[in-house]
Formats: C-alpha cells, structure tokens, sequence
C-alpha cells in the first residue's frame, strides 16, 4: 500500500489553495464541505471562487506564492496550470513538513484525494495511488448503487444512541454485540423506509439488559469457493464477517480472508497432505471449544464445505455437544473450473451424468470403474495418482483419445488449463509439472476448453504427444 488511507479533521483548521480556477474551486468547495478555513492564493480567481469570497466564506490573496504563505496553513492543494509554479508549493511544503497534494500530478502529492461515497457520517474514500482516477471514479459509482441512500441517517442513529447504550451495557464486547443484532434486525429497513426507531431501540436495550444467554455461540461452516476471492457466495461473506474466530483451510486466499473482521481471530488448520498437521478430530475439539465459549466460529473451507470437505464429521462434533450451526454452500472446484475452463459437465449429446471422486482415498486405492462413457469424470486430489488414472481407465476400455483436462489453481489469477487426450495424461502431468490444487476432469465435453477457455487464456496449453514419424531411409 503506497498511501495509508486516513480521514482528516479539518473543521476550523486553515488549508491554502494555490490557483483560482475551475480545479481549484473544486477542491475548496470539498475543504469547505469539511469545515476548513480556506485560503485561496491566486491572481485570477473564477465567479464562484468571487462569489464565496464576497460572502467570506473563503479567504483570498493575490500573491505571489512563498514558503511563509504554509506557515499557518494544515495542508496545502496546488491547483494552478502551471506545472513549474506546483513544483514550486509542492517543494516549500515538502521543507515545511505540510501535507501537499497538486492536482493531477501524483509524482508530486504527499496526499491524495480519494472519490468520496459520502453517506455522512458514514463514508467511503477510494483511492487507486493516483493512477487511476478514471477506475476510482468506476468503484465509487459501483458503491454507490449499492449503499442505501439514507445509510447516513442509520449512521447518525448509532452515534446518538452510543452513549445512552454504553451506560447501559457494560463491556466493549456486549456493546458491539448489541449493535450487531440491531443492524442486522428490521432497524435498518425502517431508518431507510424514514422511520424513526427510537422505540425500537429503547425498546431493544431494555430488553437486551436481560438477555445473557441469547448471544450463546454458534459455528458457520461456510464455503469460500475455489480460489477467486470474487465467488464466495454473499451469505458466506455476511458471517464470515461476523465471526469472531475463522478456522480457515490451506487453500484460502488472503483476501478471502480479508473480508473477515480486523478484530477477529484468524487460526490456520490446513492439513498439507503426507505432512504431520493438525488432526480433524483436533479441529472438531477446537471448534466445540470455541463455540462453548460463546464465539462465533466460521469454519471456513475451501470451495463447498460439503464436497470432500470433512463437512460431515464437524457438524457431527457440533450436534454431539448440542452446539448450533449454520452451512453456506460454496462454489465447489468442478463448478469453479468447469466455469473459467468453457467446460458444459453435461451436454445433452454428450454426458448426462457427472462423477466426482476423489485419487487420494483412505485406502490409497482408486477405483473409477463406476465411470462409463456418456459421463463426465472429475477427479479431487491425487495429482501423483494420474499415471493410475489414465492406465485404469484405458484398462476399463475407454478410448485413449478421450478429451481430458488438468485445470490447476482453477479461478485464481494462476489458473492454467492443460487440454490434452488420455493416452497421454501422465505425460503432460509431468511435463508442466502440474502441482496441487489441480482437477481431472475426463469426458467428451472436455475438448470444449481447447475453443472456449476464456480465463486467462494464454495459460491454456493444448498437449499432443505427436509421435515423430519414422526416418525416411536414405538409400
Ligand atoms: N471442498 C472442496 C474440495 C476440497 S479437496 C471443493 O468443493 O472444491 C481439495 C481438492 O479440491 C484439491 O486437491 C483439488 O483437486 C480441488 N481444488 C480445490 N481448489 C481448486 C482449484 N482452485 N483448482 C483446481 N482444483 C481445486
């Protein structure tokens, strides 16, 4: 991160705006917006730029510029239209130690003004280091669309009932939990319909005094999908964000994990297969722990939680200790890959069925004679069981030229789709030395990814073992 986001209190304090035009009325008028005393030094100064000044809401100097104009000033915007008298403001603040942004010019900013979402008080600052304004400006209309437009008045609810609650709940940690269960209640729906809560709330806190025991652990056993941070479904991302402990598996992406709150406690318990890691049955005990507790536990699994997740033995642990839970369903690897491959896993001319089994079973020994032409295969796991794989299923009589696929890392900005035929799956797995999390998948509907893998294209490799024809004997 090159700048550090931080939101500034400039109510009363004096900034200086060097230059009188338009980019400099642009940027008083937001200085103003948060209260500033703004100084605007320039020779010319536009109609609005007059107008402010003539009903003192500004105050203004011809100039010319000079270091002693920062001495009484916060921070300093050179917004004039030449580059070399910018230089000259951004030179003098930076001796001065003063904050100095100079409009279109990052190479000289000390500070940088995001696009503002302002719901006051509750606001949004996006800032892409000043390389982007163009994409900022796209994210703001994004959050725009979706943070309801009276969110400030929820915002200011909160600030007026704080001190009353604090008053009345004792402990940091009660507190929050109070104002987790009125948000995520019918308050804000009726803050935005234009209603006024007061009862509710009252209401609520009186209650709430009695309530020990309602606010009792629970675990979230939810799914993140197979890698890009974009395909957590939206109800896995609400309680991920609630909960106070996330037990996260190996293959959860960092900004997966980002989405969970900054207090919470985040606990790796991936197991790294043929290495000495933390057992399941410790993960059911920490678990349980955790939710006796009274926390809420997300147990966070990579693709769906159900699908070769162990799922079933931490849910069983949870109901054995009477504990509640809730599951979110994940995009699973099969859907993740067979989606960012231009995979269809069935195809009314092609496949009608889909199995999903797993090269790395207790027993070490795969079995895929339950697999028939006419289906789609999808093999979990068990990269290094590929030479097995592709021997047993041309045992079992299917054709060596059925269309196979490895998608590794499928979804993230790593992926690589290696297309290639049975006969030759061992040696293409060698030789791209395909490491795990990959996926096997075997069927016909495979050769479409050769045509339509559209992620990340130049990282699909299409593999024929062309055998080299004889020499032609020269007599
Ligand atoms: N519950 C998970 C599967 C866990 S088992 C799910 O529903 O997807 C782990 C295996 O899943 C890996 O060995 C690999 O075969 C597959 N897998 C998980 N993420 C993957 C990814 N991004 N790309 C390819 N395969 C993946």
């Amino acid at each position: 991160m090159e700048y550090l986001p931080i939101f500034a209190q400039l109510k009363g304090r004096s900034c200086l705006v060097v230059g009188g035009g338009s980019v400099a009325e642009r940027k008083v008028a937001q200085l103003l917006l948060a209260g500033a005393r703004v100084t605007v030094l320039s020779k010319e100064m536009t109609e609005r730029l007059k107008e402010l000044r003539g009903k003192g809401k500004i105050k203004y100097e011809v100039g010319p510029f000079s270091r002693a104009d920062l001495a009484e000033n916060w921070l300093v915007i050179a917004a004039t239209d030449n580059r070399s008298a910018n230089k000259e403001v951004a030179e003098a603040a930076e001796a001065e130690r003063r904050l100095c942004n100079v409009v279109d010019d990052p190479a000289l900013c000390s500070f940088i003004m995001p696009a503002i979402v302002d719901r006051d008080p509750i606001t949004v600052a996006i800032g892409s280091n000043g390389q982007s304004p163009v994409i900022s400006r796209w994210v703001k209309g994004i959050i725009e669309s979706v943070l309801p437009a009276r969110l400030g008045a929820l915002g200011r609810l909160v600030g007026r009932w704080r001190g009353p609650v604090r008053r009345a709940i004792e402990g940091t940690e009660q507190r929050r939990r109070f104002w987790e269960h009125m948000i995520a209640g019918p308050i804000p729906e009726q803050i935005f319909a234009g209603q006024d809560c007061t009862n509710t709330l009252d209401a609520a806190l009186k209650q709430w005094k009695g309530e020990t025991d309602s606010h009792a652990g629970q675990a979230y056993i939810v799914g993140a999908g197979p890698g890009s941070p974009d395909l957590i479904t939206l109800r896995g991302r609400q309680l991920l964000s609630q909960a106070e402990v996330v037990l996260y598996d190996r293959l959860i992406s960092t900004e997966v994990l980002a989405y969970a709150r900054r207090d919470a406690e985040l606990i790796s318990v991936g197991k790294t297969p043929g290495q000495p890691s933390i057992t399941q049955k410790q993960i059911n005990r920490l678990m349980v722990q955790l939710v006796k507790e009274g926390k809420r536990v997300c147990r966070l699994k990579g693709g769906d939680p159900m699908v070769f997740g162990r799922a079933g033995e931490e849910l069983e642990a949870l109901a054995e200790a009477g504990l509640p839970f809730q599951i979110v369903p994940g995009v699973s690897a099969v859907e993740g890959c067979a989606a960012y491959a231009g995979i269809p896993l069935t195809h009314r001319d092609m496949a009608h069925s889909v199995i999903l089994t797993t090269g790395q079973t207790q027993d070490g020994v795969v079995d895929l004679s339950e697999f028939k032409p006419g289906q789609t295969l999808a093999l979990y796991m068990g990269v290094a069981k590929y030479t097995d794989v592709e021997k047993q299923l041309i045992d079992n009589g299917h054709d060596p030229n059925t269309p196979v696929v490895i998608v590794e890392r499928g979804t993230t900005t790593e992926q690589r789709v290696i297309a290639t035929v049975l006969k030759t799956l061992a040696k293409a797995t060698k030789k791209f030395e395909i490491s795990p999390p990959a996926l096997l998948l075997v069927g016909e509907t495979i050769r479409y990814a050769e045509r339509y893998s559209w992620f990340a294209p130049e990282r699909l490799m299409i593999f024929r073992d062309e055998e080299k024809p004889p020499l032609a004997r020269v007599c």
